[in-house]
């Protein structure tokens, strides 16, 4: 099949495979949109069990980096980048070197940051080669460095926008937060929810993550497979993607979903059908924006730590408008949030 005919091919501006044979390098560098600025998003080292599906990845995800960065009010347009795994082809500081050569020959129309699969020290590497690269390690005190924390803040703010709306509650005491994950965005969640008198139910594949979570915030630890059933103000899933399937849709009990995992929905239908229950949905790159507001600001360099809170401390008022926008058209906010996105990248 042509490239053009993918179904995940959105106009991209620009589609880069690249080939090193010295290193083995096979990547794809996908830029969807630079109408804001470079095309920011970060770089997957990844597995496929078909190279069609790094083509698909770094499509399908590129575009997402655009409605992201768009909606997080960035100067930045939408890029990402696969490298692929393979026998033949392992993590080397030669393959590392020979990425960077191929962002750097895009002369800054991509800025590459981490992903699934690449590590702080695989960009201090790939930074020898380009000075595209951002999520590098900072000075005390600087801005930068681990996204997640501040994706966490984001998406704590978001919750309690979802709570003010659906619930009409200015805060979160008392009320059952469900989180699916106990990882770095949905630990800071937790301890932030608790510190604020919510009741935190948690499950995550590895036990001891849930129990740790748990025990910390005086929650209480739930099985994986019954975390977005169980009965709850706020399900909120910071785990995997495309987890808001048409059956989890129709178990759910809590009235609002707001987490900070990335595609939870598996097609637009699934945002029609929460919608359809009555469910407040909390689009997914719009909540979860604090992580790379705060890259964004490193590699930009305009903001001070106080800045990059104040930015994150925005997200609630986009959610608002999304949610209001819903309430006027009928329309989900997830449909509601990309038809935004694709207005404000000039393609509306
Ligand atoms: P993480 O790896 O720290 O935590 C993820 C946790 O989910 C792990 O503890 C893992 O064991 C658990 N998990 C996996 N499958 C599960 C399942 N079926 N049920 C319950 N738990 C399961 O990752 P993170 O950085 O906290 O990211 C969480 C989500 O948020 C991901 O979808 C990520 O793409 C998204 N996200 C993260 C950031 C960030 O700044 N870290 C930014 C934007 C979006």
């Amino acid at each position: 099949m042509s490239p053009w005919d993918l179904p995940d091919f959105d106009d991209h501006e620009v589609v880069h495979f690249v080939t090193d044979r010295a290193s083995g390098l096979r990547a794809v560098i996908a830029v969807h949109s630079t109408h804001l600025g470079p095309g920011a998003g970060g770089v997957r080292f990844w597995h496929y069990a078909e190279s069609g599906e790094a083509v698909r990845d770094a499509l399908r995800l590129s575009r997402g980096m655009s409605f992201k960065n768009a909606m997080a009010g960035l100067p930045l347009g939408g890029g990402k980048a696969v490298i692929l795994a393979g026998p033949d082809r392992a993590k080397s500081p030669e393959l590392l070197a020979a990425y960077g050569r191929a962002v750097d020959a895009l002369g800054g129309k991509y800025v590459t940051a981490e992903d699934v699969g690449v590590t702080v020290p695989d960009l201090v590497a790939v930074s020898g080669h380009t000075r595209y690269v951002s999520g590098l390690p900072v000075a005390d005190g600087a801005v930068g460095g681990d996204p997640g924390p501040h994706t966490s803040y984001g998406v704590f703010l978001g919750v309690k926008a979802a709570v003010l709306r659906k619930l009409g509650k200015d805060s979160l005491q008392g009320l059952r937060i469900a989180i699916q994950g106990a990882g770095s965005v949905a630990s800071g969640l937790a301890r932030r929810a608790a510190a604020e008198g919510a009741r935190i139910l948690v499950a995550d594949i590895d036990a001891d993550r849930a129990r740790r979570v748990a025990d910390e915030t005086g929650g209480e630890v739930i099985a994986a497979d019954a975390i977005l059933s169980a009965e709850a103000d706020v399900v909120s899933p910071n785990a995997l993607g495309a987890i808001l399937t048409p059956a989890v849709i129709d178990a759910l009990r809590a009235p609002i979903v707001a987490g900070g995992a990335n595609n939870q929905l598996p097609t637009p239908a699934e945002g029609d059908r929460l919608h359809g229950r009555g469910i407040l949905y909390a689009p997914d790159y719009v909540i979860n924006a604090g992580g790379i507001i705060n890259v964004a600001s490193e590699y930009l360099q305009d903001a001070d730590q106080a800045g990059v809170q104040a930015r994150i401390e925005r997200i609630p008022e986009r959610l608002e408008q999304i949610w209001a926008e819903s309430d006027a058209t009928g329309r989900n906010p997830a449909a509601v949030a990309d038809a935004l996105a694709i207005k404000l990248i000039g393609r509306g």
